[in-house]
Order: C-alpha cells, then structure tokens, then sequence
C-alpha cells in the first residue's frame, strides 16, 4: 500500500516516485467515485479492466510515453526518388502506445460497439475512468485516441449510410493494421477561435468536394480520416456557410490524397504526437450530414473533444497530487517526512481537493453525457453547459496543480527525468486547444442566454443537495445551500447587465459556477459514503467541507486560523481514504456556521 510503503522508507536523500505502482489501486477514491456512478455488476465487470490498465500505466505505459517523448516523430516530405509521401515517421514506442490505448483497452471502440466484454457500448463514466489511469501517464497519444472516437460519433449522427458503417467499422477497429485514426483539421490563420473567419474553400466535383486552402494546427496529422470545416464558393460568411467535409488519407485507387503536410510543430507539450500544418490543394472529400448545418455538427465532434479534455485534465491533476505526495511522504527535512510538515501538508490537501473535485466532475459529465444520448432532454440541457464549465475549470486548474507538485518535489521536479516537467507541459495545452479558457467561459455566457443552462445547472446542484439523508453531510449541505442561492442571485444579475460587462465577468463566475457544482458532488460521494452500512466513515465530509471551505465559502486571499481536519489530525486518514469519525468534521463545520457568509 502506498501508505506504508512510503512512510517506512521515508529518509534523507531519499528521492521517492509514483512509478511501479499500480495507478488504480493507488487510489482508493477512484473506485469509490465510479461506483457510484455505475450499476453494481457493470462496476464489478470494470474494475478488473480498470486494475489492469493501472498496472500498465504505473509501468509499461509510463516507461513508453517518457521514450516516445524523447524520440518525437519526424516527417519525411519526399521518398528516395523525390516523390511526395508526407509522411509521419513515429518511433516504436509511440506505437507501442498506440496498441495499449486503441488495442488492448479498445478506448476509440467502446462508445459504439461491445468490446471488453460488454455486451454494449460502454458508459461514458468507465470510459472516462480508464481513460484517467492511463493518461496519468501519457497525454498526446490521447488526442488522436479521442479524435478517432468522437469522429465516430459524428459519422454515427450525420453521415450517410457508407459513412456510418463503413468508415465507423474502420475507425473503432482494435486491430492497429485495419484501424483508421481520426482528425480535426479546423484552425486556420486567420481563424482559431473565431472559426467564422476560415479561408478554406470547397468546389462540387463528380462524386464529391474539392477542398483548398490551409489548415494552421492539425494534430494526428497523419491520420486517415480527417473531419474539416471548409465554405462551398457563393455561401455566406461566418459561420452559417462553413460545410463539414471528410477528407481520407488515400484514395479510393489507393494514391495519396491531394493535401501536403507542410511542416511539423515545434511544441511545448505533447512531443510525441505529431501536429501539423497542412494545405489542401484540391483534396478530395465527402460532404458530412447537411452542408448548411456544418459547424453546429462540427461542435459535436468540439464538444466531446472538451469534455474529453477535461477529462485529462483531471488524470493530470491526479498524477502530479500522486507525485507529490509520494515525494513528500519519502523525503525527509527538518527531522520529519515533508509530508508531516503542516505548510507541506497544506500544499498536499490543495492538491487532493483539486484531484477529487475534477474527477468527481468527470464521472458525474460522463453519467450525464448517457443520459442525454439516451433522448433524456434534461440532461442534454445540462450536458450543454457542463461541458464547457467542466473544460474551463478543471484545464484552468491542472495548471496550477501540476505547478505546484513540481514544487513540491523541490529541485528534482524541474528536472527532466522526472515526470513533473512532461505533467505542467500537457496541462498548460489542454486549456488552449479545443477553445482557449476564455472562448470556452464565453461559451458558458451562451449556454446561460441561449440554452437556460443556468437553470438546468441549478436545479442539477439543488436537486442533488435536496436527496443528502444523512444529517451531518446535510449541514455541509447547508451551507452549500447557501451558496447556491447567493450565485443564482448573481447569475440574475449578470442577465441584466450590458454584454462587456457579462463577457469580463466570465472568468470568475465560471469558476465559482463549477465549484459549487464539484462541491455538490463531494457532498454526494459523502453522503454515499456515509450511509454505508458496513464501512460508514466521514473521510469524504471531511474533503467535501474543506473544498467547500477554501474554493467557495472562505475568500481566497484570506488567512484561515480555524479547524484544518484535512491537513490535521486527519491528514493520513485522509490521503489513504481509510475511515474517519464525525468528530473529524464537527469543528470546521461549527467555524463555518459562524463564519461563512
Ligand atoms: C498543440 C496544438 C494542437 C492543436 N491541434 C489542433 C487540431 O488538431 N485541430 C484544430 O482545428 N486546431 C488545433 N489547435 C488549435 C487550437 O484549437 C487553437 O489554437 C485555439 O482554439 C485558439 O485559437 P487561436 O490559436 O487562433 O487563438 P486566437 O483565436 O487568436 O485567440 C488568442 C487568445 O484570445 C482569446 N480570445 C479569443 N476570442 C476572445 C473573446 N471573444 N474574448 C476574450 N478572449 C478571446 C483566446 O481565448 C486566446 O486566449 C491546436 C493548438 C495547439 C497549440
């Protein structure tokens, strides 16, 4: 076990790290969270896969994604006979990955056929909780193993009858020399965010499109399907005139297709996965779905792209708390462990708040997502707005997550051998691509106006507070309460007020928006928690109250000299998920009371 491992061997010198352990069975919270989330027999059939894929990742998968990261990939323009191939040359291990992810844990397939031994697809919950294990280790491969999925899923939506079978069947193959990996070409130079502003242009040719123009970030550039936003000649501007198109790789007659691979990024993070910049010049593609309809079915494929990023987001989180409790618990200084200094511990519980609030989201994002696609309109109304809150908030947040455990392993946590440089690298792209933060809080200002997503997301936290049963996770309830009717006040506010006053309000209200969300579902886990018949125990109040306190109730800049239960008394208790009596939460609900507003 971690605990005792660690603490026994903690020494001076000693330079501790999270590898070799088995990244499921490190965390206790994981399966506690999922089991919630899932029916009892689909929990007792995952967790097997889950204890597996979080033996690969503490091993195997951590080992390859640090080679392949050395070794990134190269693109060879022209073949010995000066004939274009542009192709993307990657090295063994990044392959190697390749078979973990889309192979043996089928993690492109499992949303549109039974694999793993399902006899369905697989809820969003488990595939959200696998996916975390491995990306603990690795985060650029995950891209293109998102891509290839959510690809699927618009070509499920949208496309024509060869599109939906013929293409999805290729795309969810767990065979790596049969599978076709998938792509979003859609920033262009002159439009990122403001994707209305493309140049691509698209021309009716016998049997299709022809696409030209230049596509500026392209990552999985070698993949064989890519989805593409391009304006058929004499459509409107903005938006509105963007048609969805498929472009594959080869040609029907096996010959490349007409776009060239200009060059290869030069990026901060995700150095093993290729990123590209590519010009169409004359590409043949399929129309996707209604050509006037292109960008609204685009955001299909966006959408789940950002809540997948959230996703690794939180598995980012998880790694670098890991990490850092895992150094701090072997090192000494002073006489003691790191890990029992009271400022060191402090920075540990910031980190395990960070970690269980974004997992917690994502679990409950991925119970909605199934929800929603099973017809329920409710949830699609939720799913609306959780998506670009889950993906502001917890990208935002790994940043300063993985940060922080960079320091708190000292010096060695800015060395390149350790894993902490490769964690703060990944986290800082995930908040930039796929929406930067402030396109996404913006995109939260239109869920709010267009969509009623405030009230979907209100009554979501209220209706969740309403079913707390047992009295002491109630009284936290309370005081969440509390809060929720202070930011809905808020909300009604900002409906009044002139639009740049909305859009600079954003940032803020995004984040206290999705905190008082992860707070609702800490106090969920602790209700569940508590109410066990057998292992009854506080220890998720006990992280509920002290998120509530430090993200919600107590303002951030504010010295806090009351009860510290999380980083007190109960700090083992608390990190080891093992069992917590109620007095471990009865002061700092009392200061609450007395304090909070
Ligand atoms: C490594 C990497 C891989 C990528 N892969 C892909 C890919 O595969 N496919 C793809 O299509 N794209 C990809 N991208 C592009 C990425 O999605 C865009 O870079 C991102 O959406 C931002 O667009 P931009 O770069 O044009 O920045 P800009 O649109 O110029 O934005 C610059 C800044 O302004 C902010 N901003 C924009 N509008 C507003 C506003 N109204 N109010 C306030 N602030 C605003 C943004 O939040 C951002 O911080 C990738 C990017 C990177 C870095």
């Amino acid at each position: 076990m971690l605990d005792t491992r660690t603490r026994r061997e903690a020494a001076y010198g000693a330079m501790p790290d999270a590898s070799g352990l088995n990244f499921y069975d490190a965390d206790p919270n994981l399966a506690r969270a999922l089991r919630l989330r899932l029916e009892p027999d689909v929990f007792a059939h995952v967790e097997p896969i889950l204890r597996e894929a979080g033996e690969v990742a503490g091993g195997e998968l951590d080992r390859l994604a640090r080679e392949a990261e050395r070794n990134p990939p190269r693109l060879i323009t022209f073949n010995a006979r000066g004939e274009r191939v542009d192709e993307v040359e990657y090295h063994p291990s990044y392959r190697a990955m390749e078979r973990v992810a889309f192979g043996r844990f089928a993690l492109a397939a499992m949303s549109h056929r039974p694999v793993l031994g399902f006899r369905a697809p697989a809820p969003h919950a488990f595939k959200y909780a696998l996916s975390y294990v491995l990306v603990q280790s690795e985060f650029g491969l995950f891209c293109p193993v998102n891509m290839t999925d959510s690809l699927a899923r618009v070509l499920r939506l949208f496309g024509d009858e060869r599109q939906r079978h013929v293409h999805v069947a290729r795309l969810t193959e767990t065979e790596l020399d049969r599978l076709y990996q998938g792509a979003m070409f859609m920033t262009e130079k002159a439009g990122g965010s403001d994707v209305g502003a493309s140049e691509s242009v698209a021309r009716p040719v016998d049997g299709g499109w022809e696409l030209w123009g230049e596509k500026w970030f392209c990552s999985n550039v070698s993949a064989d399907l890519i989805l593409t936003l391009a304006r058929p000649e004499g459509a409107p501007p903005g938006t509105k005139g963007l048609g969805l198109f498929l472009v594959p790789k080869r040609l029907p007659d096996g010959t490349r297709n007409r776009y060239r691979i200009e060059r290869l990024k030069d990026k901060l993070g995700t150095r093993d996965m290729a990123t590209g910049e590519v010009t169409y010049a004359g590409a043949f593609a399929e129309q996707v779905g209604e050509l006037s309809r292109g960008f609204v079915q685009m955001m299909v494929m966006v959408n789940s792209s950002r809540l997948s990023n959230a996703m690794r987001a939180a598995a980012l989180t998880r790694r670098a708390y890991l990490e850092a409790l895992v150094a701090a618990r072997g090192r000494m200084a002073f006489g003691a462990p790191l890990a029992d200094l009271p400022l060191m511990r402090e920075t540990l519980v910031e980190l395990l708040l960070d970690s269980e609030s974004a997992l917690a989201a994502v679990l409950h994002a991925g119970a909605v997502f199934d929800r929603a696609d099973a017809g329920d309109a409710e949830a699609g109304r939720l799913l609306r707005v959780l998506t670009p809150l889950a993906k502001f908030s917890l990208c935002k947040r790994a940043r300063w997550s993985t940060g922080e455990a960079m320091e708190a392993r000292g010096g060695n946590g800015y060395i390149e051998e350790w894993v902490n440089p490769r964690l703060l690298r990944d986290a800082h792209l995930g908040s930039i691509w796929e929406g930067s933060s402030n396109v996404i809080a913006l995109d939260v200002l239109r869920a709010i106006e267009r969509d009623d997503g405030d009230t979907a997301l209100f009554a979501d936290i209220e209706g969740r507070l309403a079913r707390l049963r047992d009295p002491l996770v109630r009284r936290a309830g309370a005081l969440a309460s509390g809060a929720l009717t202070r930011l809905r006040a808020l909300v009604a506010r900002l409906k009044a007020v002139d639009r740049p006053e909305q859009e600079a309000a954003m940032w803020r209200l995004c984040e206290r928006l999705a905190r008082l969300w992860a707070a609702s579902l800490l106090l969920e886990e602790a209700d569940a928690e508590a109410g066990e018949r057998a292992n009854g125990s506080y220890r998720k109040l006990v992280v509920a109250v002290e998120y509530l306190r430090r993200r919600l109730l107590v303002p951030e800049g504010e010295v806090w000299l009351g009860p510290r239960p999380a980083a007190g008394q109960w700090f083992d208790a608390v990190v080891d998920c093992a069992p917590v009596p109620a007095e471990a939460v009865m002061p700092l609900l009392e200061a609450l009371a007395e304090e909070a507003p």
